[in-house]
């Protein structure tokens, strides 16, 4: 496992690299359509050498996405009623999508563990998304990601091979 970036830095090296990150976007959008594989290869690398457990920063700030399939998932696992998982612990946000009442999530323990890791959310379970297939359509939904997660920051740094590091 390597050091995880200082996450209290991560939105300001995140914020130094967008504009490269953009531009890298701009000057290679037909040939990242081809470039699943190499992205996939560097999720692999990096999530390899990243603690998720010494991180939890999606887990404390980012709301998934919660479908009726995930809720019947927390029900049997927490073995209560399925309207009972919607009122203890869910909401209608703004967009009508259905996320946790508060952030971060009530199933974070204090050591960064999943109360609930079996049956969590669908979308839990696929983030950070750098392993999806057609990863250029998701592109731009990462540029935000990078702010919140290690490891979308460092598979963004390594494709595009730029280095806000230096000079810090
Ligand atoms: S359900 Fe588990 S994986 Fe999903 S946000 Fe909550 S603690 Fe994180
Ligand atoms: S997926 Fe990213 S933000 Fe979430 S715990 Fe792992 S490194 Fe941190």
């Amino acid at each position: 496992m390597s050091k995880l970036i200082d996450l209290k830095l991560l939105p300001t090296l995140a914020a130094k690299s967008e504009a490269n990150w953009q531009r890298f976007l701009v000057k290679n959008k037909k040939k990242l359509e081809g470039m699943d594989l190499q992205v996939h290869a560097l999720h692999d690398k990096i999530s390899e050498r990243t603690d998720c457990l010494s991180c939890g920063n999606c887990c404390r700030t980012l709301g998934p996405r919660i479908t009726d399939k995930d809720i019947d998932r927390m029900a049997k696992s927490l073995r209560i009623k399925t309207s009972d998982v919607i009122a203890k612990y869910l909401r209608v946000d703004e967009d009508g999508d259905m996320v946790f009442k508060s952030m971060p999530c009530p199933f974070l323990g204090a050591d960064n563990y999943c109360a609930i890791y079996e049956s969590r959310p669908k979308a839990c379970r696929e983030y950070p998304h750098t392993d999806r297939k057609r990863f250029y359509q998701i592109y731009k939904l990462s540029i935000k990601n990078a702010y919140t997660c290690p490891i979308v920051f460092e598979v963004l740094e390594e494709l595009t091979d730029s280095n806000p590091t230096k000079g810090l």
